[in-house]
């Protein structure tokens, strides 16, 4: 199935599809083998360093390939692509999703290059998703001035003609300080004014109880990052700690098995149905 039909089944089951990074050859391989413990389709999320690192064919290839072999249904998504040049190289590799992040700029240049990129991904079939608002990229600080407007929403998807929009509601990437407080009454704001699914960015550290409200409340896919990152990395530390094993094929599976769980208990919480939770 197109991951935007997915979109629209889950949007309508009042669940949300896990869209979870990977970057490496481990990191994938954690969140596909939950993905198939629990047989439930994911979003598999590169982010441009994650290209960068990988290379764009190695990086196509090996999702590709991790899907057919964990027996998973997926779709390869950008995260914050900055330049339709670079949407376009994605999906040319055969991505079935884009990411367009124009958050930053002006209102009108992000919906020039919005709009640039819809038509492109329209020639491929491909799911376009934009950002409105400031959600804080890694090092950048909150600001609640930069909290998606409704209104603004409503005339930027009508402009675009995106398939998913980004929302600030007070998440932000990388580690919370403190405990997130979500703007809930405009999530559902956003929501009455548009029939397209709505993203969370800024997964990782959201009480369960409030990332459940907000997929009540119209979030539809969640997007998870830096919990993979940290779950990866700090079980690798505590191995190498205790060992001095020299045969990666040994040190990394535990590594991969912390990515596993985190990424098995994310997926049951989002996309388990309103009358499961
Ligand atoms: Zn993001």
């Amino acid at each position: 199935m197109k991951i935007k039909q997915r979109l629209y089944q889950f949007k309508a089951e009042g669940r949300a599809i896990l869209a979870a990074n990977f970057y490496n050859f481990e990191t994938l391989s954690g969140i596909l083998q939950a993905a198939h413990e629990l047989n439930e389709p994911v979003m598999l999320q590169l982010s441009e360093s994650s290209i960068r690192y990988l290379g764009l064919h190695v990086a196509t290839s090996l999702a590709r390939a991790g899907l057919e072999q964990y027996e998973v249904e997926g779709w390869l998504h950008l995260d914050h692509g900055s330049s339709p040049e670079m949407a376009e190289a994605c999906l040319k590799a055969g991505f079935d999703s884009v990411m367009i992040d124009g958050s930053e700029k002006p209102f009108g240049e992000n919906i020039r290059i919005t709009r640039k990129v819809v038509q492109m991904a329209a020639l491929y079939g491909a799911n376009v998703e934009a950002e409105l608002g400031f959600i804080p990229k890694l090092g950048q600080e909150s600001d609640n001035d930069g909290f998606t407007s409704p209104q603004q929403a409503f005339d930027f998807i009508s402009a675009t003609g995106i398939d998913a929009l980004a929302v600030a509601i007070g998440t932000a990437h990388g580690f919370y300080k403190e405990e997130p407080k979500l703007d809930l009454e405009r999530l559902s704001s956003i929501a009455a004014i548009t029939s397209i699914p709505l993203v969370l960015h800024g997964g990782s550290g959201i009480p369960d109880k409030m990332l459940r409200e907000a997929i009540k409340r119209g979030i539809t896919k969640v997007n998870l990052a830096t919990d993979s990152k940290n779950a990866f990395m700090k079980e690798l530390k505590n191995v190498l700690y205790n060992t001095d094993e020299i045969d990666l094929r040994k040190t990394f599976p535990r590594a991969t098995d912390a990515v596993k769980n985190l990424i098995i208990n994310k997926m049951q919480l989002v996309s388990m149905t309103q009358l499961e939770f």
